[in-house]
This record gives C-alpha cells, structure tokens and sequence, in this order.
C-alpha cells in the first residue's frame, strides 16, 4: 500500500464516458480513450490491503487484487500484469464487461464508495498489450495428448489456453464462423471493441492453440467421431435455449428474440452486413426483459436510432442503496443501476411513455396487436405487484413496431445432437449433469462454463475454463500444476 490514507484523501473517480451525443452515434467503446491511465494509480491507491480481503473471496477467479492495486499504485506494471494474469486469463475482457462482484464484496464498500477494481484490472490488462508483456507462452514440451473444446466462449477458450499452455494438443470447434461465442455476436461493440478478442485469439494461435469455425459438432461432425479423435472432449457450448413470451400475438412479425437482433448488429460492425435487416432505425421499440441483455438491445437500438425505445422490467424499481437485512455486504445486492445504454436512454429521452432512464418497473406483458397485415402495432401490458399479480386500473398500450424478447436462457440448445449422440446425462433444468470434478457420465467427456452451469456471467465462464483444464490435465497425465479456482458446485457469495 503506496499511500495508507489513500481511501482517506482520495475520493473515487471511475472511467469517464464519452459525451451520450458523441457516442450514440458510432459503435465504439463508451469510455474516452485514453482517460483511465492517468487516474489509475492514485485510485489503486484507495486499496486499504485488508488482512481479509473480501474482494479476493468475492471474485471466483480468485483474483489477487490487493497485491495488484498495490503494485499499480507504486506503478511496477510488469509485475502487477504478472499476478493479475496468474489468475485470469482474458483481464480485458472482464474489466470491461464484469459486474465486478469484487467491488460490492470491497471491505471500503461498507462505509465509503469501493476500490475501482475493475478499472485497474482493465488499466494492467492495457498497459500490459500495450508494453508487450502479454506475448505467447507456448509450451515447453508436448504431452502428446490430445483434447478437443467445442464451443470458443469464454469458457472454452480459458480451457483451451490452459490446456494448450499445459503441454496438450488442443483443437477448438466452433459452430458460428467466427470465434468468441456471446462475446462475439452477443455483447455489442460498444461494451467491448471485438479487436480485444482478436489480439487474445492470435495470442493463443501463436501458443499453438488450433481454431476449428463453421463446425458444429453433432450436426457437422458426429460427436461419437469426434470423441474417438481425441483423448478427451470438453462440452462448452453455452446456454443459448432462450425463454419464450407465451401471449397472445407472439406470432406476429417484428417480434424477436434479443439473440436474434444482437448478432445482426454485431455483423454490420464486423462488415459482413450493410445494415441490419432487423434495424430499429425509425421504429418504437419496446424491449422486454429487464437484464443486462435487454440494456445492449437497448443501446443498440439507440445507435440504430430508433424512434423511440421502452425497456420493461417485471420486477419492482430497486433501491438505490442495499437492503441490509436481505442482501448485506459483501454480496452482490441488486440495486438501481444506471448502465451505459440506460444514460444515453435518459440524456436522449428516448422513451417518452417510460420512466426518465427508458424502464418500466413492475411490467407485465398481456398481449400484442398488429396492423391488420400480420405486423405487431402494440403492447399491452399492465402493472404488477410483489406476486406479480395485476394491479388493478393499471393497463396501458405502448406503439411498438418492434419488440426484442430479452427474458434470460434456460440451458444448451440441443438441436446439433450433440448432447443426444454422446449420452450425456442432463438435470431436470437441460444443464449437463457432471461431478464434482466437471467429468459428465461418458468417460473423458467434461462439461463446463453456461452449458453446465445455467446462464452465468463471464469472470464464471473464465473460472470454470481454467477449472475444467486443471481436471482434464489430472485426467490426462494423473497429476496436474494448473489452478482450479472454482468447484462445479460453488456458486455466488450470499447470505
Ligand atoms: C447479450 C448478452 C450480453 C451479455 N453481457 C455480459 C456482460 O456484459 N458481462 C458478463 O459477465 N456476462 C455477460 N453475458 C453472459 C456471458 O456472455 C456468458 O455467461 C458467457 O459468454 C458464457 O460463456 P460460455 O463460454 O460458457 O458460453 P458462450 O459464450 O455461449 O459460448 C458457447 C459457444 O459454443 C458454441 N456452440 C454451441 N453448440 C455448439 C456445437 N454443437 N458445436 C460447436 N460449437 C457450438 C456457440 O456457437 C458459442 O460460440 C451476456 C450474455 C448475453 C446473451
Ligand atoms: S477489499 Fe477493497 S480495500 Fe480491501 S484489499 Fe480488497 S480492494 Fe483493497
């Protein structure tokens, strides 16, 4: 710790933003370049190096944040790239889109604004690209062992670099044409410039790492020759089973679901498209679902410049501070955030028939209508209580030309037969089953990341691929060195 009074005289200050204005109208990153480094070390220096630090338990990866907030603050960037890489593979990726669970678990967080952790995560992981600290590692020997990962999320590859990293022969196969998985064609460039995904996936080509596209497994390739090809398979296809919206006019055209809107953004960024086919440009669109998935329709739709766009939300508007007795510190309590695309919503006033940040709390849709023609026109929706009962006299219409369904996923899709044509065993929910050391039922199959977890978070998809790595190591050769930060069964910090 530089400075021991730091969180004493130095107030917290985050990355600033570009101007709504400004940033609406491209897709780039939302923060001013540039503008982190300089304020970096002096916001490392509010790190009180706590005896217990609780951010380091509220991080599934473990990550060793005192010591990294301390070397950043004496500014030994080399040093602080080593031990934040030591945990996580992929910093830039989650120092731009993780929810930081470590900041709410921030011992300074119980009387005072927290740590700008991942700021300073994000800072290392730059600094490091930039200086050349983050070159290829690749192997010293070969195992001659040979495993492949299908699925190129997060999950897969933070396997995938483990494993290669450990000495095997690793092949990814993934079904989309391009790699990342939700990173790619999920996340919108806004939150994270896809050139940072490019720059991990050329260092993982350098370090041997083989990349398999437009390859998917079961309906491409059968699984079971897929399985006599390799030494051991790892399932990291995701949860991309999306939740329907069973009301009446579902039918009707201009009715999608957010995993079918995103990617057709992600694509016009990528060049593959002039404009989007399902562009907001001109239209009222109403988003239901009140999560992060629903905030980057949202944002999009905003840079798609649409008429106007109402996002919905069942549950009630949260408070601005944690309730203490049901979510105290150091868990991560769900309270009223104002993300990215919600101050453009607010600053833009893009939603004249919603509250100022472009939600509507407590939502409920009924039913839509159309036009006549087989085109959605309206949502009709109603308010709700705690039960989600309607509260009577409460009904209203909103115009919506285009309605993106953001309601969450329920498990991996099994349409390729992947699952079906390997045996795999599911749970009652369609996650696969596995035990505690992330092996399924078919010998040297492992299963990790959404797939079998459920719908998670990023800084999750990275833990399970390191940990699943360390048990497919152990599988392969009997021992293994790599770390395994999380069990299949541990799950977020609560009370
Ligand atoms: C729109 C959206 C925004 C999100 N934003 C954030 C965020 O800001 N921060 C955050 O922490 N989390 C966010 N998440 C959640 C996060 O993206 C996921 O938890 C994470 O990507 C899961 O990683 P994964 O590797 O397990 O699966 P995925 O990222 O889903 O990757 C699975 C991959 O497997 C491939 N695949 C599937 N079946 C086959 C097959 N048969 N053969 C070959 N390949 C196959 C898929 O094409 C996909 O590329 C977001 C999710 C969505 C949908
Ligand atoms: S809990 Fe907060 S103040 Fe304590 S070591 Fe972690 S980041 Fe620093």
């Amino acid at each position: 710790m530089a400075d021991p009074k730091g969180f004493m005289t130095t107030p917290r200050e985050e990355w600033p933003r570009r101007p709504v204005e400004e940033r609406v109208r491209d897709w780039d990153e939302v923060y001013v370049p540039g503008a982190l480094l300089p304020i970096i070390s002096k916001q490392a220096d509010r790190c009180m190096d706590c005896g217990v630090p609780f951010c380091h338990d509220a991080c599934p990866l473990g990550n060793l944040i005192p010591e990294w907030n301390d070397l950043v603050s004496r500014e030994d960037w080399r040093a602080a790239s080593d031990r934040l890489h030591a945990t996580n593979n992929f910093p830039e990726f989650t120092g731009r889109l993780c929810p930081a669970p470590c900041e709410a678990g921030c011992v300074l967080a119980i009387n005072q604004p927290a740590v700008t952790i991942k700021n300073v995560e994000c800072a290392i992981a730059d600094r490091a690209w930039a200086e050349g600290f983050a070159s290829p590692r690749p192997p010293e020997r070969l195992s001659g062992r040979t495993v492949a990962v299908i699925g190129s999320g997060p999950t897969g590859l933070a396997a995938a670099q483990q494993l290669t990293r450990a000495g095997h022969t690793v092949a990814v196969y993934e079904r989309d044409d391009r790699l990342g998985g939700l990173m790619r064609y999920g996340i919108p460039e806004f939150k994270m410039e896809k050139r940072h995904l490019e720059r991990r996936l050329g260092q993982m080509r350098a370090e041997g790492t083989k990349f398999r596209t437009s390859v998917a497994v079961g309906r491409d390739l059968r699984a079971a020759e897929l399985r006599a090809r390799y030494d051991a398979v790892v399932i990291a296809t995701g949860a991309t089973a999306w939740r329907e919206l069973s009301v009446p006019g579902r039918e009707l055209d201009g009715i999608h679901q957010a995993m079918e809107y995103l990617p057709l953004s992600n694509r016009v960024c990528e060049g593959d498209l002039a404009e989007s086919p399902m562009s907001a440009a001109g239209k009222h669109v109403v988003i239901v679902g009140g999560g992060d998935t629903g905030a980057d329709c949202l944002g999009t739709a905003l840079r798609e410049r649409a008429a106007s766009v109402t996002q919905l939300d069942i549950y009630a508007q949260p408070g601005a501070e944690r309730d203490e007795d049901i979510e105290p510190w150091p868990t991560y309590p769900k309270i009223y955030r104002l993300s990215a695309a919600h101050e453009e919503a607010r600053d833009l006033e893009t939603a004249p028939s919603a509250d100022a940040d472009a939600r509507l709390f407590a939502a409920s849709t009924l039913r839509f209508t159309g036009d006549g023609s087989g085109h959605v026109r309206s949502l009709h929706l109603v308010e709700v209580d705690q039960a989600r009962l309607p509260v009577p006299g409460t009904g209203r219409t909103l115009p919506a030309d285009l309605v993106l369904l953001a309601l969450g996923f329920s498990g991996p899709d099994r349409e390729d037969g992947l699952i079906d044509q390997l045996g795999v065993a599911t749970e009652p929910r369609g996650t696969i089953s596995r035990d505690a050391g992330f092996a399924t039922n078919v010998p040297g199959v492992f299963a990790a990341g959404d797939a079998a977890r459920g719908q998670s978070l990023i800084v999750w998809a990275i833990a399970e691929g390191r940990a699943v790595a360390a048990a497919v190591d152990h599988y392969l050769t009997g021992s293994s060195r790599l770390p395994c930060p999380i069990s299949p069964h541990d799950r977020p910090m609560t009370v």
